[in-house]
């Protein structure tokens, strides 16, 4: 299953000793093998499917295997907890005016890192860099109650044409399963 496949990395991949650059240098060589066997796919810009998925960043969702999603068909935008931000509405703004999607699709999921911060966070980092970042760290303590919120960030938002298909859910991470939450509580 996709979230227990095996992990490509060596062991030592969270360990600060290994060399600077190596996880990139593996990287750009998976790339020219990736390269060496791509075709020119001939799309434009337009996804497929209309459709743009915001989700969390978390490494444990494979975004297109989950959804079925294939190349094309769909913009992905993600964060630390697929909050929708002022930033998701402004790539969401460009993706349904300039580049035609109509749906959106919001992924929260269980155990994401964002249960377990607090705006504590913040004040933490403006007392070790003396400078307090102009970003909410966006924590929460309920995952549906969040992706509702998300999803009312959405409908809501004046620069958005298309607000009628806005779906919300949370991934499981252990069993790869949606569940859809529903706009009202
Ligand atoms: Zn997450």
């Amino acid at each position: 299953m996709p979230t227990s496949a095996p992990s490509p990395l060596p062991p030592s991949h969270d360990s600060d000793s290994a060399p600077l650059g190596t996880v990139t240098d593996s990287l750009v060589e998976a790339n020219k093998r990736y390269a060496a066997e791509f075709t020119d796919p001939g799309m434009d810009a337009h996804p497929v499917r209309r459709v743009a998925v915001v989700a969390c960043m978390d490494a444990r969702i494979d975004l297109h295997a989950a959804l079925g999603l294939e190349l094309g068909d769909c913009h992905t935008i993600r964060n630390a907890g697929g909050v929708v931000t002022d930033d998701i509405i402004r790539s969401l703004t460009i993706s349904q005016r300039a580049l035609g999607t109509r749906s959106v699709v919001l992924i929260h999921h269980t155990n994401c890192g964002l249960l377990t911060l607090t705006e504590d966070f913040r004040h933490e980092i403006e007392e070790e860099v003396g400078q307090r970042p102009a970003w909410a760290v966006e924590a929460f303590r309920d995952l549906d109650a969040d992706v509702r919120q998300s999803m009312q960030r959405v409908r809501t938002s004046p620069f958005l044409p298309h607000t009628d298909d806005v779906r919300g859910f949370v991934f499981d991470v252990a069993t790869g399963l949606l569940r859809e939450i529903s706009p009202r509580n």
